[in-house]
């Protein structure tokens, strides 16, 4: 017997009414690119250790109940997948959920600066050194309690949606890995709920960019900007100002790229807004 589904139910309803509010849960949208918030077995009161691809899973409370929240890789085929439940007492538990499927749209853009589409060497070494600097960002991880309930960072309709299969100059490139926010040029980004800055840099396709870490390894990323108000380190509250919309590194004019990873995958970030981005 596993002390997963044998604790008793009432030990967990006093131990998490201790625990800080953690608002609302992201969109549960079980499509590659998109979230599953799947509940867990009830436990001792302790936050259950879930995997996901042998990586860590976000666990968050809410109504006394304990949910992993888990980012699906835009690349997933649709089908059964399965996560897994440290138990202290034996092997890991696995639990099965379904990923649906879902079709994304394609954009075709034209991109003037030739060297965005097709680098030079000297560009190409760069880029890899940019994708270190990023994915080390995106490896961010603490056990801490999580705010998920975002306010939109930037005021302005939505231009691309997340996950477009895209083409530039007619030549296929990767999906859109965030959403793109038409704000005016010079206007205020701001942090959509509380976090610590991991990373800042000019970075060849995403220009000024700022990283944040909100805990548990949900990572935003802003980019295109102008300028960057903050510093790596830095300590945020939801509304703190990081920086000024632009049209740095590959754009087509002055925009937010928003992009949201969670357990290392880029997933749809609408799915964590609590307001929605007006449309177009
Ligand atoms: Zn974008």
């Amino acid at each position: 017997m596993t002390r997963l589904r044998f604790c008793a139910a009432g030990l967990l309803l006093v131990l998490l009414m201790n625990s800080p509010p953690t608002g609302a849960l992201p969109q549960h949208q079980p499509v590659p690119g998109g979230v599953a918030v799947i509940e867990l077995p009830a436990t001792c009161g302790e936050r259950p250790q879930v995997r996901f691809r042998d990586r860590p899973v976000m666990v968050v409370a809410e109504n006394e109940r304990w949910f992993a929240v888990v980012g699906i890789p835009l690349s997933m085929a649709p089908g059964p997948a399965s996560l897994s439940i440290d138990d202290p007492d034996g092997p890991a538990l696995p639990l099965t959920f379904v990923i649906t499927e879902f079709s994304y749209p394609e954009q075709r853009l034209t991109i003037s600066n030739k060297r965005q589409v097709d680098p030079t060497a000297d560009d190409l070494k760069r880029i890899a050194g940019d994708r270190r600097e990023i994915n080390q960002a995106f490896r961010s991880w603490d056990e801490e309690p999580v705010d998920t309930a975002f306010h939109l960072p930037a005021i302005g309709p939505r231009s691309s949606a997340f996950g477009l299969k895209r083409f530039f100059n007619e030549q296929p490139r990767s999906p859109h890995s965030g959403v793109d926010i038409a704000a005016v040029d010079k206007s205020d980004v701001v942090a959509p709920a509380a976090g610590v800055v991991v990373a800042t840099g000019d970075y060849f396709f995403n220009g000024n960019t700022v990283l944040i870490h909100h805990g548990q390894g949900l990572v935003t990323m802003y980019c295109h900007m102008s300028e960057i108000s903050v510093q790596d380190g830095d300590r945020l509250s939801a509304g703190d100002l990081i920086g000024k919309i632009g049209q740095t590194g590959r754009v087509t004019g002055p925009h937010l790229h928003w992009g949201i990873s969670l357990n290392q995958v880029r997933v749809n970030p609408e799915l964590f807004l609590v307001e929605p981005i007006p449309a177009q």
